[in-house]
């Protein structure tokens, strides 16, 4: 079968490598000159299946609030007068029960975990290089009370066979020594041994590069505009590439362009509750390898992690609702930055950072969309939010089984089955 898969994203990119390796003709379209160039491309670096805190949670409203008037606050909404951006703020409120919120976990623990062996598997198939690490996360908090608050979430996913382990400062140190400078001030952590890490858009393109080596063409420079319909099938893409517009067929298409597939799905009178949740990176070289970290790391308070990339070391986070712009704004960056310097301060070259941002395709229950739509031959990989680097080699395998007429062998509500 033809397939058309829209965005070369981690999670686009992935769809074609599952697609082909089942002999579908797969072309990958995206208006970037290379794969994994928006919200792949410096992200966190984490494969946390074992941290699949979604961010609507009973504390999230009260805590949403009072950031509200902080500037370099974790997570900031600032209201616009954009209905979207309103329908979904009421939708995540709506998803901040415990029953949701333990709910939205098991999705995205059974997703994480199913993800995590694709990955596994697909490195060793394509033997690709994406500075891995296979050391685990730590989850460090420093304030006693948050701590308190990841009991539940903790036994949560601890039922759910995630080996995600209670730790006392001092192990904590003793498992990443880089923590030392801030020792004193730990409250407690967890530690989750089975989780990873590595550069996502390395993995990406690098995987690209396989794909075209079995087969699937990639047109890049090329712009999604719209559908052509009957019924309830789609007939062709519309794209602009270098000043012409060509209708792309295929048997089957896929939307995966992360936080602009709402807007395409909704020409198709397809709502996707996905709404770009921006978030910001810092990269730089490593400093003093001895002062430095090899185990992932998550500071719960400021909602940073931390992974080693190489010889580089990556901090992101933090996360506004404020419309579809990529501008830096620089009071986050420095923001990051100070932090980072303050956990470990001999650890990287922290006046040399490269700063970044980048739209998290964001649904309000973190939970992405992965499956059929209702036209026939349109099928979804999108909305992955905090965690598409973590589920996309799942959701693109899942996803495959699916147009192939499988049921995935992961306990998931796909969309439309
Ligand atoms: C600061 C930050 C930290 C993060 N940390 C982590 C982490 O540690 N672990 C984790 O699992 N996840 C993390 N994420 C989330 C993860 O990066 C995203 O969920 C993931 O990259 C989404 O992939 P995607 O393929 O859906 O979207 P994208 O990578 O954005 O891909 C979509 C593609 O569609 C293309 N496109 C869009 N519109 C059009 C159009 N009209 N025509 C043609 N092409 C189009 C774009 O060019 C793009 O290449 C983080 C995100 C951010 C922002």
């Amino acid at each position: 079968m033809k397939v058309l898969v829209l965005g070369a994203g981690v999670v686009g990119t992935t769809t074609a490598w599952y697609l082909q390796k089942q002999g579908h003709q797969v072309t990958v379209v995206d208006r970037q000159s290379q794969a994994g160039l928006e919200t792949s491309y410096a992200n966190g670096g984490q494969i946390s299946v074992s941290h699949a805190e979604p961010w609507a949670n009973s504390s999230a409203p009260l805590k949403v609030l009072k950031w509200l008037t902080q500037p370099d606050a974790p997570l900031l909404f600032r209201p616009k007068l954009d209905p979207g951006q309103w329908r979904w703020a009421l939708s995540f409120l709506g998803q901040c029960t415990s029953a949701k919120a333990a709910h939205n976990i098991r999705q995205m623990v059974n997703l994480g975990t199913y993800s995590r062996g694709q990955l596994q598997a697909l490195r060793q198939d394509a033997g690709i290089e994406y500075d891995h690490l296979e050391k685990g996360i730590l989850h460090f908090y420093t304030n006693s009370a948050e701590f308190d608050g990841a009991m539940e979430p903790t036994r949560i996913m601890q039922n759910l066979g995630c080996d995600r382990q209670i730790i006392s400062a001092e192990r904590a140190v003793e498992l990443e020594p880089a923590l030392k400078p801030i020792s004193n001030r730990i409250a407690g952590a967890t530690f989750t041994p089975e989780d990873e890490s590595g550069d996502a858009r390395m993995f990406t393109q690098n995987l690209a590069s396989r794909c075209s080596e079995a087969g699937v063409e990639f047109r890049y420079g090329t712009r999604v505009l719209g559908f052509e319909q009957a019924g309830e099938r789609v007939l062709g893409v519309q794209t602009l590439c270098n000043g012409r517009h060509e209708t792309l067929r295929a048997d089957a298409y896929v939307l995966s362009m992360g936080s602009f597939s709402a807007a395409l799905a909704r020409q198709l009178g397809i709502f996707l509750n996905i709404y770009p949740a921006k978030g910001y990176s810092i990269t730089v070289p490593v400093k003093n390898e001895e002062a430095a970290f090899e185990v992932s790391l998550t500071d719960d308070e400021f909602k940073l992690v931390y992974s080693r990339l190489g010889n580089r070391i990556r901090v992101a986070g933090t996360a506004e609702l404020n419309g579809y712009s990529r501008k830096l704004d620089y009071t986050r960056c420095r923001a990051i930055v100070r932090r980072a310097a303050e956990v470990m301060p001999e650890a990287g070259c922290w006046d040399q950072a490269e700063f970044w941002t980048g739209l998290r395709p964001a649904t309000p229950s973190n939970v992405p969309y992965i499956g059929k739509s209702h036209f026939a031959n349109l099928y979804l990989n999108t909305g992955h939010g905090t965690l598409g680097w973590t589920h996309s080699c799942g959701s693109a395998a899942a996803l495959a089984d699916i147009i192939d007429g499988r049921k995935p062998d992961v306990d998931f509500t796909f969309t439309g089955l």
